[in-house]
């Protein structure tokens, strides 16, 4: 394609300053385009920078380094020719739906006309027709969110930015609410040329986006495309659908899991960049989840199809593979392929008492690089305890790219199940359970 790309980012990188002063980086060399007449989606598990990649590219705040423009001019300050739509967002509570939708346009100072006719053009588009008088305390969620669609329309910028926009809201109105804005951009009614979805949703990308970016982790980057030539509308219950739904879902698990074995081309998805990670570290996730997911399998004899197990535990497919992962750093399940198989030591633990549970984990948990390199740090301190802050500071120098808050409050909880590290609220210290204090 030689058309200029309504924006665009080139070798795109991102760092956060934490208070420690630490730095951490969220994106690194993110490569992306969008062009007119598309949807594309940007699909990642939770943390993998997809918000902080829209903010940049509405011009919320600055990359580190890297290119950003939009329709082929570097960008500066806020882009003016995007409109951004959010899973929640503030409506005022004292306006009607029709001056909550005018608000947008107060920086235009356009006529009163000419604010009424773009306002109604707007209110016609998501079906909030008979609700301009109304208040926000009189709608559904669903009715909100089509404010905030048309709050984003009413503006006529040529790019729609959506941030998780449907993700809070019921399985039956999010559906809805996705076909009625692939109408809206296909049937060209709007000033919108592109339409970039942020989401953790599979079927929601398949279903309207026509190419997919899979983002991956530590940190965010682009791991993958898939282009999705399907027909719009389109129709869930196809096979092709479902073929595509598959597709994305292999690249998505390899993508958060590279050391699943490659499933090769067979899918037909794209090779992820092998970028391996020295230090297997815990992902965030709560002790009772996994044991949760290790019952769920054990229940169903002792293997699991990873898109099932999503389905089975009511959550997302990446918070499961999040599950899955810390319960294979643990070496409780092996995954072969899509499959999640218990191994002799996830059966015993399933099938123990929550005393063996303790216990194994002790061991299994104990043997994890991080925790060894805090249990060792707490050593050397003669109380074995030491201020949490410093505890951080530590981390975030051993694995520069993790959100060492996050680890520290996995370290915390984990820690706490397994009897290996307790915290201390008053004093905010981390100490080393040494057993005789926890009777
Ligand atoms: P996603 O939208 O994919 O869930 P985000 O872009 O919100 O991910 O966040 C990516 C990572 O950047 C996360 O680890 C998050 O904690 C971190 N992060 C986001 N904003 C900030 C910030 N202002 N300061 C520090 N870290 C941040
Ligand atoms: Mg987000």
């Amino acid at each position: 394609m030689s058309e200029t790309p309504l924006i665009e980012l080139k070798k795109v990188c991102k760092n956060f300053q934490l208070e420690s002063g630490a730095s951490i980086r969220v994106l690194e060399n993110v490569d992306f385009s969008l062009f007119p007449g598309e949807i594309v989606a940007l699909l990642g598990p939770s943390g993998s920078g997809k918000s902080t990649c829209l903010r940049i590219m509405a011009g919320l705040i600055d990359k580190t380094s890297g290119e950003v423009s939009s329709s082929g001019a570097a960008l500066k300050g806020a882009n003016q020719n995007v409109a951004l739509v959010f899973q929640s967002f503030a409506l005022f509570p004292w306006e009607t739906v029709f001056e909550n939708i005018a608000l947008a346009l107060e920086p235009l100072h356009l006529s009163p006309d000419e604010v009424k006719n773009r306002v109604k053009k707007a209110i016609d588009l998501v079906g909030l027709e008979g609700f301009e008088e109304a208040y926000p305390r009189e709608l559904s969620g669903g009715m909100k969110q089509r404010v905030g669609i048309a709050r984003a329309l009413v503006m006529e910028r040529s790019v729609l930015l959506l941030d998780e926009p449907f993700s809070a809201l019921d399985v039956l109105t999010a559906d809805s609410l996705r076909s009625e804005i692939v109408d809206i951009f296909q049937n060209k009614q709007t000033a919108t040329k592109g339409v970039l979805l942020v989401t953790h949703n599979i079927h929601e990308a398949v279903y309207m986006a026509k190419r997919i970016l899979v983002m991956g982790v530590n940190p965010g980057h682009i791991r993958g495309e898939v282009i999705n030539d399907l027909a719009y509308p389109r129709n869930e219950a196809s096979q092709a659908f479902n073929q595509m739904v598959d597709r994305v879902h292999s690249l998505v698990t390899e993508t958060l899991m590279p050391d699943v074995p490659k499933s090769d081309t067979a899918a037909g998805t794209i090779a992820p960049a092998t970028k391996e990670r020295s230090v297997p570290v815990l992902p965030n996730v709560s002790v009772s989840e996994v044991i949760g997911l290790l019952e769920t399998i054990h229940a169903d004899g002792g293997t699991g199809d990873i898109f099932k197990l999503a389905q089975q535990i009511g959550k997302d497919f990446g918070h499961t593979l999040f599950l899955v992962k810390a319960a294979e750093i643990l070496e409780l399940v092996d995954t072969p392929k899509q499959k999640v198989i218990l191994t002799e030591l996830g059966r015993h633990l399933v099938e123990g008492d929550i005393n063996v549970q303790k216990r194994m984990l002790h061991e299994l948990y104990g043997e994890l690089t991080l925790v060894t390199q805090v249990a060792q740090l707490l050593r050397q301190s003669p109380t074995l305890r030491l201020p949490v802050d410093l505890v951080t500071e530590k981390i975030a120098e051993w694995l520069p790219n993790e959100n060492p808050n996050d680890l520290l409050s996995s370290l915390i909880t984990w820690g706490r199940f397994a009897e290996y590290f307790g915290y201390n609220d008053d004093t905010k210290e981390l100490y080393l359970d040494v057993g005789q204090e926890t009777s």
